[in-house]
């Protein structure tokens, strides 16, 4: 079935169902379509085009444009909130990291440079500079806690 917005000759518009559009066709050149107003049968198609989903009910015409747009808006929305968090997280570790790094490279310098002074101040040479740098090196787990 197809509806037809239909108009006659003195302006009146009204509507119509057909089988399909050779249906109306026939039937208005034949005259046997008419208007309902004033029963003449000079009627022509109204320039609007034929409304076939006129008249479906709510349910089946689901969300609109905007709520849809607004569903996917939310979730890009979500997806850029998770990955900004994800981010944030990796640039912590990162720094802490970086920070960890640091703490152990000052404390290695320290105490290589220590061992160095005590061995430049106290002339050691040989067997004794290397004790004291293997006690330098033997102490550093400890000095890193
Ligand atoms: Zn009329």
């Amino acid at each position: 079935m197809i509806l037809y917005e239909l108009k006659c000759h003195r302006g009146h518009a009204f509507e119509a169902w057909f089988l399909n559009g050779a249906t109306y066709d026939s039937q208005q050149a034949s005259g046997d379509v008419s208007c309902p107003h004033c029963g003449t049968t000079g009627v022509s198609k109204a320039p609007m085009a034929p409304n076939i989903a006129r008249g479906r009910p709510h349910s089946l015409q689901g969300p609109g444009p905007d709520f849809r747009a607004q569903e996917v808006a939310e979730k890009i929305r979500d997806a850029v909130d998770g990955l900004r968090q994800e981010i944030e997280e990796n640039c912590a570790y990162a720094r802490a990291e970086s920070a960890a790094i640091q703490q152990v490279r000052d404390h290695a310098v320290t105490l290589a440079m220590a061992a160095t002074a005590k061995i430049l101040e106290e002339k050691l040479t040989g067997a004794a500079g290397d004790a004291l740098i293997d006690n330098a090196i033997g102490a550093l787990p400890d000095r890193l806690h």
